[in-house]
């Protein structure tokens, strides 16, 4: 029987057979060829990173079982005891803790660049730095960085440019293209885009960097299991889809919440009183995601009221999924920032994030409407 599978199947298979001495010198020989262990190779995380690197235009890519297990390769692959790091003060929290945390018991040190810095980094540069790791679009205030700049600025300085490129997807964005050396995904996020994979991926513009970070992945155990890329191949057919969908309907959400007495403050790239707008606009063909956070006021009763009410964005934690939700940056993703960089970050008490899906506009609308109202 010969079956032909439309789609990959998944390999759900921790290890591969060989027939004999030959079929495993065969493995060994010629590269890509065969699989061994799951570990070292699978056919399905395969699979997803080409794709990711397809379309972010990589040389090479390495799936990982979750977004932080990405960031954690691409710093390293650059990095090895003794070394520096610059990183943009608006980054993921996970990734400043990893850094703060982890890295600095391998002694690699690190010092954050404040946004308004971004594009003049000789003042922090020491003869041991070697790269800065910056967001396409921060969390949780939507700044946006000029890629092209900031490559350009890392590679006069000899540094290597490392992009988080989670919330805007190589549907709005491709990093590598403006210059930047890695780019890495929490593909928990828009690339798998349901709520229901924890995956992650970095690609590399440079084929070496690429085998490097392949070989990590095997050493350090960051792989990707099966079922997870397979579930993350299936969302990622639609990115192209939903990348629109969510960007329109965020638009349509965020000119909607500026008109709320409730709201004080509505950060999101495509309002034209943005501070970065023409810029996400140029840099993001004219598309500027599902993301947004918004300011109601600094107190805890009125942002519960606000929670409690909200029946199409549940509380939830993560984001980019087709459903819409909200998170607490104060109370989940900045949690463990002292106060003082809380408050230089913008991170107050009423800063509540939204998460815009791709359900039909209009009953987002009349839930924060209701949500929102003042009894
Ligand atoms: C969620 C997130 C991460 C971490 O990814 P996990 O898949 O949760 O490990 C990293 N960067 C950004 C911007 C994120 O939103």
């Amino acid at each position: 029987m010969d079956i032909k599978p439309k789609i990959t199947p998944i390999y759900q298979s921790s290890v591969f057979k060989f027939e004999d001495l030959n079929e495993l010198e065969l493995y060994f020989g010629e590269s890509g060829s065969r699989y061994l262990y799951s570990r070292n190779g699978n056919p399905n995380s395969d699979e997803l990173a080409d794709m990711v690197n397809t379309l972010e235009g990589g040389a090479g890519a390495v799936a990982t079982g979750s977004g932080m297990a990405a960031i954690f390769a691409a710093l390293l692959v650059c990095c090895q005891a003794g070394d520096h790091v610059l990183c943009a003060a608006d980054i993921y929290g996970g990734s400043s803790s990893l850094i703060d945390k982890e890295l600095s018991r391998m002694g690699i040190s690190v010092t954050y660049v404040p946004f308004e810095q971004l594009y003049d980094l000789a003042q922090f540069v020491q003869p041991t730095t070697r790269l800065l790791l910056a967001e396409t679009m921060s969390n949780p205030l939507l700044r946006v960085a000029d890629l092209r700049r900031l490559a350009d600025e890392c590679h006069r300085l000899g540094l290597k440019l490392v992009v988080d490129n989670t919330f805007a997807t190589p549907i709005l964005t491709k990093p590598l293209s403006l210059g930047a050396d890695l780019v890495l995904h929490s593909v928990t996020k828009y690339i798998a885009g349901h709520s229901d994979v924890t995956a992650g991926v970095v690609v590399a513009a440079d084929p070496e960097i690429a085998a490097r970070l392949k070989q990590m992945g095997v050493l350090y155990g960051l792989t990707l299991s099966p079922m997870e890329s397979w579930l993350a191949v299936r969302g990622l057919k639609t990115l192209h889809l939903r990348m629109p969908a969510h960007s329109q309907n965020a638009l349509t959400v965020a000119n909607f919440l500026q008109e709320q007495p409730a709201v004080r403050a509505v950060y999101y790239p495509g309002l034209p009183d943005h501070p970065q707008h023409e810029l996400a606009k140029q840099q993001g063909g004219g598309l500027f995601g599902g993301m947004m956070s918004i300011l109601l006021a600094d107190d805890a009763e009125t942002v519960n009221r606000f929670m409690q009410r909200s029946q199409q964005f549940p509380f939830a934690p993560s984001l980019a999924g087709v459903d819409s939700s909200l998170s607490y940056p104060l109370g989940t993703s900045h949690r463990y920032l002292t106060p003082e960089q809380q408050t230089d970050l913008g991170i107050t008490v009423g800063l509540v994030r939204l998460s815009v899906g791709i359900e039909p506009v209009e009953g987002l609308l009349a839930d924060l409407q209701q949500a929102l109202a003042a009894e």
